[in-house]
């Protein structure tokens, strides 16, 4: 087994001709984190994740693993693996060849390769299927397939690019929490881009949040959803209520506002009210145009529901109140 490595990014830059995708970023991952790189599309997670992986070159910077800058470095000397999106089978060598192809381009002998490639789809619960084609597997099977590829040359690192993406909606959870108990039983850092704020809240040891080709945010999730540093963050992981309160910027989750039909509070009429089974989201327009959600659990709605046009008072506790960075 490899042994986990830290992995720092300092000042790392990537330009494709006149545009900067990644603008001087610096990172620490320590070994054994579940790190999540989360951004709309386009803000540079890919190309973070292609320079630590040695796909990309990088404009600028270090990348350092573990003791050593890896900069230069190919990709099959850092002691990452790379999972891609598509998986990238080969579809005409079985699940065991594909597991065992890293090791044929390491110059490993075919007996010792046939036993390793074994070894890493036992380890995803795979070994019966290790004859089969990947057009024989199921998708979430041949994400398996993949991961053991990834696995077989031990690395201190793995990399996955949106891994969840092509799965329907039931397998992506599933697959989710093997990835996370992979992830701990290896003990190593898994670095994931993703551009879904609920796969990376429930993955992430570490949320890093970019926009722009810069980090808006990097914590746990938690930290991340209750103290959102900036506008950008609080709009993209979602929850969040963002209004302008005494010349400064404020954001009060979802959850936390109340709605009643009199009394003190801020005037709002109700535009739209969905029931979502646990919560009822009921969307909210203040006299000032300012558009808000509150997410009230069902009990507590029914005992007092609200309709469509009904004008209402919403109130918070000023405990809840975040300040947002201008
Ligand atoms: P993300 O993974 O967050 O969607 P990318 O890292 O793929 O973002 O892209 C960041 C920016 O760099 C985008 O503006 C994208 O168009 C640009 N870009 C990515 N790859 C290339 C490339 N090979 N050549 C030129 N521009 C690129």
């Amino acid at each position: 087994m490899a042994r986990p490595a830290d992995l720092e990014l300092a000042s790392v830059t990537k330009r494709y001709g006149d545009t900067t995708a990644v603008d001087s970023i610096n990172l620490k991952i320590k070994a054994g984190t579940y790190c999540c790189l989360l951004g709309p599309s386009g803000c540079g997670k890919s190309s973070t994740l292609r320079m630590i992986a040695g796909h990309e070159s990088v404009s600028d910077g270090d990348i350092v693993l573990g003791p050593e800058v890896v900069n230069t470095l190919p990709p099959a000397k850092r002691g990452t693996a790379m999972m891609f999106q598509s998986y990238a089978l080969f579809p005409h060598l079985s699940a065991r060849d594909n597991v065992a192809f890293p090791l044929r381009m390491k110059g490993m002998n075919k007996v010792d390769r046939s036993i390793r490639a074994t070894e890493a789809l036992k380890m995803v619960d795979m070994e019966r299927y290790q004859a089969r084609l990947p057009s024989q597997l199921s998708g979430g099977q041949q994400q398996r397939v993949a991961l053991a590829r990834a696995l077989v040359t031990d690395p201190q690192i793995l990399l996955l690019d949106e891994p969840l993406s092509a799965l329907d909606p039931f397998l992506k959870v599933r697959v989710r929490a093997e990835l996370k108990r992979f992830q701990r039983e290896l003990g190593i850092s898994f670095i994931h881009v993703t551009h879904s704020q609920e796969e990376a809240m429930a993955l992430a040891d570490l949320v890093i949040i970019m926009n722009n080709g810069r980090i808006e945010q990097a914590g746990a999730p938690r930290d991340i959803f209750n103290s959102p540093a900036t506008e950008f963050v609080a709009r993209f992981i979602g929850g969040h209520n963002i209004m302008p309160d005494e010349g400064r910027k404020i954001s009060i989750r979802s959850d936390r506002l109340q709605i009643s039909s009199g009394g003190h509070g801020t005037p709002a009429v109700v535009r739209d009210v969905e029931y979502q089974g646990i919560a009822v989201h009921v969307s909210l327009a203040t006299e000032t145009g300012v558009e808000m959600m509150a997410i009230v659990p069902e009990r507590i709605f029914y005992s007092h529901p609200f309709e469509a046009g009904e004008a209402v008072k919403v109130h918070w506790d000023p405990a809840d109140i975040h300040e947002l960075a201008a």
